[in-house]
């Protein structure tokens, strides 16, 4: 859809309402970060139970019956779909709603982008989710980081896996690295950086992120990692 559409969303009508309100309110949180965002095209669907939400992403039930929503790419210039689980969709808070939708429509609209890290895109998509969240909403979710004093930064494409077990501190891990990340430049140089990844081969993908992040931030990578283990373990 265009930021101006009403997304096509069957079933029941209180979550179609709810997940048209949060398409409307992350689309303007994500037009105010990213102004080219305007242009963008996509569509939101809830199916009507957990195997037909499976069936649009073309997975088994088992490995998405903990996922709130997911996007996909049909290509051949189609828009983007984001995929609302309408078994998760109502245990989510309001907050929780709006979040989810927002971080699907960054993935809608930058695209599938298969050659980057996973921690780059996921944490772009929850900084610009969580861009309007409280400082008590920011550090409940490192919260959920745990003891661990030492996570791996950043964190592997198995620590992002929903099927891991482990997805909800990778992704925080994720977010914290890449809202710093942001926080030193903008949600749109970070963006930049993982579309000049993607083109990347995957011989010069390393020094080009090194070399990306370096000019984001004015420090190395290793430095910039280093700060960033430091800063998670002060707040502890
Ligand atoms: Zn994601």
């Amino acid at each position: 859809m265009s930021s101006t559409d009403a997304p096509h969303v069957p079933g029941d009508p209180t979550v179609r309402d709810e997940v048209r309100d949060a398409a409307a309110a992350g689309t303007t949180t994500l037009v105010r970060l990213w102004p080219d965002a305007a242009g963008a095209h996509w569509s939101v669907e809830v199916p009507s139970d957990l195997g037909a939400f499976a069936a649009g992403l073309g997975r088994p039930a088992a490995d998405v019956a903990s996922l709130a929503a997911a996007t996909t790419y049909p290509g051949n210039g189609a828009a983007a779909v984001v995929h609302v689980n309408p078994v998760v969709w109502p245990s989510l808070t309001a907050f929780g709603k709006r979040a989810v939708v927002t971080h699907e429509l960054v993935h809608a609209w930058m695209g599938p982008l298969p050659g980057v890290p996973h921690w780059l895109l996921e944490g772009l998509a929850d900084t610009v989710a969580f861009t309007d969240a409280s400082q008590a909403r920011r550090s409940a979710l490192l919260g959920s980081l745990g003891a661990d004093a030492r996570p791996v930064l950043p964190p592997s494409d198995v620590a992002l896996d929903s099927a891991s077990g482990e997805a909800a501190q990778g992704y925080a891990l994720a977010w914290f690295l890449v809202d710093r990340l942001v926080a030193a430049s903008s949600v749109q140089q970070v963006a930049a950086l993982a579309a000049r990844l993607d083109r990347e081969s995957a011989a010069d993908q390393d020094a080009t992120l090194r070399e990306g992040v370096r000019r984001l931030t004015g420090t190395t990578y290793a430095a910039w990692l280093s700060q960033a283990r430091q800063a998670l373990a002060a707040r502890r």
